[in-house]
């Protein structure tokens, strides 16, 4: 009999586990992958630099985060924010470098500016600590992000700019995504207009992301990789993990710590149907990550940071590194992306930075491709909350039914590596003293 099972060696289930065994609780984790990291893993290249194919920058708003990794004693270091030169926006018809792109005129300027007036309204109503107070829950969540920009009058272009930003993100289109859930996003970021990179994107861990995971995952004490687990019975006088070979492990309280996806394929039982309904109500964004390695940052040489938003199968690309540039495939492009055989996607994602940067880009040292969407253990990327997913998840959302606890980036407002690292170390401190 152990203390407690821990399902998932992600970043939220190893900082259960690591905050758990400190607290003196004799800890079992059992991860499905043949590693730990889960939505964070890196490879290194022949000359040193480690490359991130998952989970990458941080920012000011991550508290949780970054105190695990000074913790950890590892280093943090500017993101890709710090890279000289400009923005580039890529269209079907023009690729502009610059703030503004040339298909933007001063009366969408001046829209821009009213919508962030008119957020800041939408904000004030959300308090980040209680968002279920919001008198104006349900309509907001309701109404997509698409349909409020056209309620306070956006122009079109400014539509196609807040569509450009959130598919840069990769997760899902304005008019697919809850307005309530983009607000208190931003708002737990602590700003009062739309995405500020400031807060969630400007650092990252100099020995790589995936490094602090690697970290946890090595000072544990017993861990077990290439264990998927199948089923998890709660029963308040001992409840049992049953691997998919078949093993039940006993223990005083489960926490679970998988993305949406996986844990609607584990058979729960011994907790209400509440909270049941409200963990298998959550749904994922599909996307894939491409990461090119070059010699040099040769977008430096046009003025360019290697920072785009793009209307092509890539929706953005930037430098996550020293000549190492990364991009996402978002949701509503993952289809198109997928459908062809491995070389093809590479030319295609190839092709689409070299109209942008430069024909440079057509010879990288290596590419990395990762089908995060389609992946057995993630089936997805990041929580997608459509217009109504709010409501129907639920107060139940982030909360425990002791002795079953839950985490993850899922459990939190708006995924993130913070996510999994708060939501984490908050079942563990739930889970050593009993209570919710
Ligand atoms: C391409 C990409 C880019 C991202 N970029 C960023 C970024 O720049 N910044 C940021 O903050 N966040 C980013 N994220 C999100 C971030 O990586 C995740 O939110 C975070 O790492 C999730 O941690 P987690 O522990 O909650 O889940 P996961 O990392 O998904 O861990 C869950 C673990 O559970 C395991 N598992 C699943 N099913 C079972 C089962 N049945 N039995 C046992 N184990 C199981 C999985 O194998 C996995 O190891 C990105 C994610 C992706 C995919």
């Amino acid at each position: 009999m152990t203390d407690v099972v821990v399902v998932g060696a992600g970043l939220a289930g190893l900082a259960a586990a690591r905050d758990l065994e400190a607290g003196g609780a004799q800890v079992t984790v059992l991860e499905a992958r043949p590693r730990v990291g889960g939505r964070v893993e890196q490879v290194e290249l022949p000359d040193g630099r480690r490359v991130q194919l998952g989970g990458e920058v941080v920012g000011n708003a991550h508290t949780s985060y970054l105190g695990l990794v000074e913790e950890l004693g590892l280093t943090l270091a500017p993101s890709y924010v710090a890279e000289p030169g400009e923005i580039t926006r890529q269209v079907p018809e023009s690729v502009d470098v610059g703030d503004w792109p040339s298909w933007c005129t001063e009366a969408d300027r001046a829209s821009y500016d009213e919508v962030q007036a008119a957020l800041a309204k939408v904000h004030a109503a959300i308090d980040p600590d209680d968002p279920w107070s919001c008198p104006d829950l349900e309509r907001l969540d309701r109404l997509s992000v698409g349909d409020w920009l056209r309620e306070v009058g956006a122009t079109a272009n400014v539509l196609r700019l807040w569509e450009l930003v959130h598919l840069s993100l990769s997760d899902g289109s304005v008019e697919r995504q809850s307005l309530f859930a983009y607000a208190r996003k931003t708002v737990v970021g602590g700003t009062t207009g739309s995405y500020d990179v400031e807060q969630w994107e400007n650092l990252r861990v100099a020995e790589g992301s995936a490094t602090v995971a690697l970290t946890m995952g090595a000072a544990l004490r017993d861990l077990r990789i290439d264990t998927p687990v199948r089923s998890i019975r709660i029963g308040a006088g001992g409840s049992t993990v049953t691997t998919a070979a078949g093993e039940e492990i006993h223990a005083d309280a489960v926490v679970l710590a998988v993305p949406s996806g996986p844990a609607r394929d584990i058979d729960i039982q011994g907790v209400s149907d509440a909270r049941l309904t409200s963990l298998r109500r959550q749904r994922h964004a599909w996307a894939a990550k491409f990461v090119a390695a070059y010699d040099e940052p040769f977008w430096r040489e046009r003025g360019q940071n290697a920072l785009s938003e793009s209307e092509g199968v890539l929706g953005s690309t930037w430098p996550q590194q020293r000549g190492v540039l990364s991009a996402l495939v978002p949701p509503e492009r993952y289809a198109a992306f997928v459908a062809t055989d491995p070389e093809t996607r590479t030319r295609e994602a190839l092709d689409q930075v070299a109209q942008m940067f430069g024909p440079e880009a057509r010879s990288p040292l290596q590419t990395w491709t990762r089908l995060w969407g389609s992946d057995p253990w993630t089936q997805g990327y990041v929580t997608n909350w459509r217009p109504g997913d709010v409501m129907a998840v639920g107060p139940l959302h982030g909360t425990h039914e002791p002795p079953f606890y839950v985490c993850g980036s899922d459990q939190w407002v708006a995924g993130y590596m913070e996510g999994a690292v708060r939501t984490g170390r908050a079942a563990a401190a739930a889970a050593l003293t009993g209570g919710h």
